[in-house]
């Protein structure tokens, strides 16, 4: 951490450019983030390190002593403050998830300029002869802008975990919509460039929000990240023409709070869109997922067998009913009835691979779809018929509860829908327990005329 804030903050003296005080300066974000995505592991030792690194870094690029000290006491008041204030306001990691983060997140950075600023009203009469409440100002518009540029990537990207870090969209559908919203965000990047005027730094604000929306927060952050820092170094350069001079200290203060306002407001968005996003997805695992197995419910599983019907590659439907079940719960009662289903939970996940799933259809009986041909299904579901013969389930005195479990199995063939694989796993299953349960039966064309011929009150029999 000393390294990279070392190396930031020759970055940050590079690019001081008016009034001595850096237009680029993540430093500050980068130490901020660190302490509040890692503050179980910060300790005096790393506040030491920081507070050298900073010093090191002026020291070697020529300034004198003093002037090191206070300029980086002034920055380490501010990062001081943030994480103080993150203490208090949440027991929890600051992500771009949640939405009530995005007012947290807002309000410590604000703090932290805040007071920044307030140690550079104190010393920019003595050292930078300006009156305080300008100096006020032009240190609480730098330190803004920068925290609000940096800390939302560094908090997105929260180095050194193992998420891996994507920038565009798995699904085909949402990288053309991400390409689309970069690409109207750059356009409108060039129009600033091209038209210029005092209100070109808002052309930008579509681009980025739609940015926000499409993109996920790390990819979002770091887009607004580029554009803005763009947008702070070329305006003084005369990159963008604003129509104002930026070497006028209130107007470069003036532009430099309004970028950082419009990093606020995509940052506000990135956050609300991300912890929706984040809603949305667990929602949907549940409303598919069975509480008790772990498996998916009905509706999940009628949805990945639909899903199958319509890729009409090879696959197998296996569904399965737990033998005598009810006499387990008759004999031993509900909760060991439950643990019996959790344990065939269990056993169904296994070995599932992308586009299959297994899946509680019924208060004991269950569902797979397996790709591949019957014979490979025949097998996985002998070997999970077999691995049940294993799994041990004990009642209130601890005597085991033996339980076995019959398979049908159906092969995808042409004109078959989700009702007909229904149909013939459950004819299938049906003969299974006909002929003496605990096994696996495949179906074919000569069970489905048994089964269907009349057969007396033939539910009960199963
Ligand atoms: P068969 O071998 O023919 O399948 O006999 P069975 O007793 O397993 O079949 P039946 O359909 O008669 O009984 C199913 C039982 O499953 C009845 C019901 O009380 C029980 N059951 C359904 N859902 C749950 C549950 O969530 N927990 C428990 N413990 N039992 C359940
Ligand atoms: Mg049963
Ligand atoms: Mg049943």
């Amino acid at each position: 951490m000393g390294i990279v804030i070392l190396l930031a903050c020759y970055v940050g003296i590079q690019s001081r450019m008016i009034f001595s005080l850096a237009s680029i300066w993540p430093a500050n974000a980068i130490l901020l983030s660190f302490v509040l995505l890692r503050a179980q592991a910060v300790t005096a030792l790393t506040w030491s390190v920081a507070a050298a690194a900073y010093v090191i870094a002026d020291l070697t690029t020529g300034a004198p002593v003093n002037l090191a000290l206070i300029l980086n006491g002034a920055n380490m008041v501010g990062v001081l403050v943030g994480a103080a204030l993150a203490r208090v306001l949440t027991l929890e990691t600051l992500t771009l998830a949640r939405p009530d983060d995005a007012i947290i997140i807002i309000f410590i950075m604000t703090c932290a300029s805040v007071a920044t600023a307030m140690a550079g009203a104190i010393i920019g009469p003595t050292h930078f002869n300006m009156d305080a409440s300008h100096s006020f100002m032009v240190w609480l518009a730098a330190e803004l802008v920068n925290y609000a540029i940096y800390l939302p990537v560094l908090l997105a990207a929260n180095i050194g975990t193992t998420r891996r870090l994507r920038f565009f969209s798995a699904n085909a559908n949402q990288r053309n919509n991400q390409y689309a919203a970069l690409a109207c965000a750059f356009l409108l990047v060039g129009f600033m460039v091209l038209i210029g005027g005092p209100g070109s730094p808002n052309y930008v604000i579509p681009g980025l929000i739609w940015c926000a929306i499409v993109f996920r927060a790390f990819a979002a952050a770091a887009i607004s990240a580029i554009i803005i820092t763009f947008m702070l170094i070329a305006a003084p350069l005369g990159g963008i023409d604003l129509g104002y001079d930026l070497t006028d200290a209130d107007a470069l203060t003036s532009f430099r709070l309004s970028i950082a306002m419009i990093a606020i407001g995509t940052l506000a968005i990135t956050i609300i869109n991300s912890g929706w996003r984040t809603a949305h997805h667990n929602l949907e695992q549940l409303a598919n997922q069975d509480s008790l197995t772990g498996l998916l419910n009905r509706g999940g599983t009628i949805e990945v067998l639909n899903n199958a019907v319509y890729r009409a590659t090879p696959f197998c439907l296996i569904m399965g009913d737990i033998d005598h079940f009810k006499t387990i719960n008759d004999t031993f009662g509900h909760n060991v009835g439950d643990d019996v289903l959790r344990n065939v939970g269990f056993e169904l996940r296994e070995g599932l691979g992308r586009n299959e799933g297994a899946g509680r259809i019924g208060g004991e009986e269950f569902a797979i779809v397996i790709n591949g041909t019957l014979e490979n299904a025949v097998r996985h579901a002998e070997s999970i018929r077999k691995r049940l013969l294993g799994v041990e389930v004990f009642d209130a005195v601890e005597k085991p509860v033996p339980f076995t479990m019959s398979f049908g199995v159906a092969e995808f063939g042409p004109g078959a829908d989700s009702v007909e694989m229904l149909r013939r796993a459950d004819n299938a299953l049906y003969l299974a327990k006909r002929t003496g349960r605990d096994r696996v039966v495949a179906f074919t064309e000569e069970i489905k005329q048994m089964v269907n011929s009349p057969v007396p009150d033939r539910r009960h029999n199963r």
